[in-house]
């Protein structure tokens, strides 16, 4: 017997078979191998640029001595200290490998082939990914086009207008990525108020710690009033542990035992919750990167300006730029240059690119290499 890619492809899953992989930022090590050049930067995944700091440091290498034993499948200690942080109760929290993993428990618990989700148009890209490997069906709400909201940013009404009787859930980032964009606190408050009590509102908040926006809100203190409101975080951020994968939700503690019922027993490893812990605990140094990071947007704002580019107005640790041509060709042009940044094309903005907030040479590196490509 005989087999086919295609007859693999008809065993899959019908969410499966439409899937499109996410695509991640090209790692350092790949384009050097690939380019045969040294020294090279990555702007590309929106990681903290000076990595996790001394106290989660110290405390991720003392608890590779453990690496012989599972992990604490409940994540006691963690769970703990961040009920104290957001002041509720341990039995509102879920650990995930990352909050991706929380977002891909949070769709299998509530979507079948029977429903929907509501995002976005350029919202981050793991939302369809997560959705269609349910089976559901994605609602794609069209972003605001300029006139009564930042352009590329979350239109709540025409989100609205999408949810129906078989809506399930509603992911916003707030800010979202690739675009910064973010809602405010009257606009989304509103909103939740008047989302059905059958439809789960996610509110991704991976950014939360950068933002400095006055009227940006901290959705976690909203759960007691909206019980369909799940908010997650991570550390993978601000915090500087992309590498072990490690983030949460925030919800109501049935919706909390939903999501346990679905998460694999060690989902987070030992590493990952000595590390988170202690992070939570170095606020000096999450203080520091936030300060760094402002600096750096402001450096590469003016640069754009300077190069007479547009770019949307941001409230991360990254901002999107028109490159005025196509975002692909100066990516190309600038992985020769040894610098990655993150093309967009992928989310419907061909002309646009992210870029990650490095360190000040990084930055500076960037612009420079950015300001010979368009020249070229
Ligand atoms: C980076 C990011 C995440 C977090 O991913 P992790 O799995 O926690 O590393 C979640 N949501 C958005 C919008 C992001 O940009």
């Amino acid at each position: 017997m005989s087999t086919s890619i295609d007859s693999f492809l008809d065993l899959a899953a019908p969410g499966v078979r439409a899937l499109q992989p996410y695509l991640p930022g090209k790692p350092v090590v790949e384009l050097e191998r690939e380019y045969g050049i040294s020294n090279a930067i990555k702007l590309a995944s929106n990681e903290n640029p000076y990595g996790p700091g001394p106290l989660a440091l110290a405390a991720a290498s003392a608890a590779i001595e453990g690496l012989g034993r599972y992990p604490d499948g409940s994540g006691y200690q963690l769970a703990e200290r961040l009920a104290r942080k957001h002041q509720l109760d341990p039995a509102c929290i879920t650990l995930g490998n990352g909050s991706n993993d929380v977002l891909d428990i949070i769709a299998r618990v509530f979507l079948t082939a029977q429903h929907e989700a509501v995002f976005s148009q350029y919202a981050f890209a793991v939302y369809p990914i997560v959705v269609q490997a349910a089976g559901a069906t994605a609602c794609v709400a069209p972003a605001h086009e300029g006139s009564h909201g930042p352009a590329y940013g979350h239109d709540l009404a025409a989100m609205l207008e999408r949810v129906g009787p078989a809506t399930r859930l509603v992911f916003i980032a707030n800010p979202n990525n690739p675009t910064g964009t973010w809602l405010g606190s009257d606009e989304l408050d509103s909103f939740i108020s008047a989302v059905p009590a059958h439809v789960m509102v996610v509110v991704d908040e991976a950014y939360f710690e950068y933002v400095g926006e006055e009227n940006y809100p901290d959705t976690s203190a909203w759960l007691a009033r909206f019980p369909n409101l799940i908010v997650t975080r991570t550390f993978s951020k601000a915090y500087g542990l992309a590498g072990l994968r490690i983030g949460y939700a925030l919800s109501h503690p049935d919706v909390a035992g939903l999501l346990n019922r679905v998460r694999q027993p060690f989902n987070v490893n030992s590493v990952a919750q000595a590390a988170a812990v202690a992070a939570l605990d170095d606020d000096d140094y999450l203080q520091l990167c936030i300060r760094r990071n402002r600096e750096g947007m402001a450096r590469l704002v003016a640069g754009f300006e300077a190069l007479g580019l547009a770019c949307i107005e941001s409230a991360g640790n990254f901002v999107a730029v028109d490159s005025g041509r196509s975002g692909a060709d100066v990516y190309e042009a600038l992985l020769q240059q040894g610098v990655i940044v993150r093309p967009v094309a992928n989310y419907g903005m061909p002309g646009h690119l992210r870029v990650t907030i490095g360190r000040a040479d990084e930055n500076a590196r960037f612009l420079h290499a950015l300001e010979q490509v368009l020249r070229d």
